[in-house]
């Protein structure tokens, strides 16, 4: 596998951060997570503008153009043959001796990877998984896509100790979003139910495109925020993510979703979903 950090491409194998990298050592950088079908990278724009909002509010330069950016990740897919998966990337503030203050001279270390996966034929998106709440213990701008994720990781794994494939993390009873996804909810009247944007969750590139979508399919919507009870009482539920595009969840709390299996408007938003990522990028 080609992976590229700093400037360079090079086997997986030989590519080495250094010991007092800021990413290693206080979590201190970004990432971004980009789905990539037939070869192409899905929603790159939104991506990047994301990446450039998280640089800024965490005060770390912009190493590339966004021009630049896309010819790097254009070029990690073909060196690795990729048709279906994932691109990762992260920069960090850099290496320095270990202090708090941001170093003066580091530069930003960048690291980008690929990684193979079945996106549109994945066993999930038939079957639909099983999420479980858990409390929210993030920091407070979530909105940032930050590389510190001790609070997912533990999250998840909980999620997945308790028979579950995600984690619905919960705020004063409000759902806020998934350990690694956006959720919604369906009502029993057919509305699609997902937060407002705000500093208590992350800006989901793909939640953007299924508000765009559903709008498009005359689906009703409502941004606001759900509890835990109403979600339980859902008529279907699903998440989102650059990596999954579209999953229904079937359980919650080990109680099934309506009749437990994945529901109409789901099934539909995941097919105006795969068209859209499956249509040829305009020029
Ligand atoms: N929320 C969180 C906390 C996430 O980590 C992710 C995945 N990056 C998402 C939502 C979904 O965002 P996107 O659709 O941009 O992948």
């Amino acid at each position: 596998r080609i992976v590229f950090l700093n400037g360079s491409f090079l086997p997986l194998e030989e590519a080495k951060v250094p010991f007092m990298d800021r990413g290693f050592l206080f979590g201190d950088g970004v990432y971004e997570g980009i789905g990539v079908l037939d070869g192409r990278l899905i929603d790159n724009e939104a991506h990047l503008e994301r990446l450039e909002r998280s640089l800024s509010e965490v005060r770390i330069p912009n190493p590339y153009t966004r021009a630049e950016w896309t010819s790097l990740q254009g070029e990690i897919v073909r060196r690795n043959g990729m048709q279906e998966g994932f691109i990762y990337f992260q920069v960090t503030r850099g290496v320095a001796e270990r202090d708090f203050f941001f170093p003066e001279n580091a530069k930003p270390t960048v690291a980008m990877f690929t990684q193979a996966k079945a996106i549109v034929h994945a066993p999930a998106a038939e079957k639909g998984i099983a999420v479980v709440t858990v409390p929210d213990l993030r920091w407070e701008r979530r909105d940032i896509k930050s590389i510190s994720l001790l609070a997912q990781v533990l999250a998840k794994q909980a999620a997945k100790e308790a028979g579950a494939q995600e984690a619905w993390l919960v705020d004063e009873g409000f759902v806020t979003e998934g350990g690694s996804s956006s959720a919604f909810i369906v009502t029993p009247t057919g509305s699609i139910v997902v937060r407002p944007l705000s500093h208590a969750i992350l800006p989901g590139i793909t939640r953007k495109s299924l508000l765009r979508l559903s709008k498009e399919g005359g689906i009703a919507l409502e941004e606001r925020r759900f509890t835990v009870e109403e979600a339980y009482e859902a008529a279907e539920a699903f998440l989102t993510s650059a990596s999954n595009f579209v999953l229904p969840v079937v359980s919650i709390d080990g109680r099934p979703v309506a009749d437990g299996k994945p529901g109409p408007i789901t099934r539909k938003l995941r097919e105006l979903y795969l068209q859209m990522a499956s249509a040829p990028a305009l020029a």
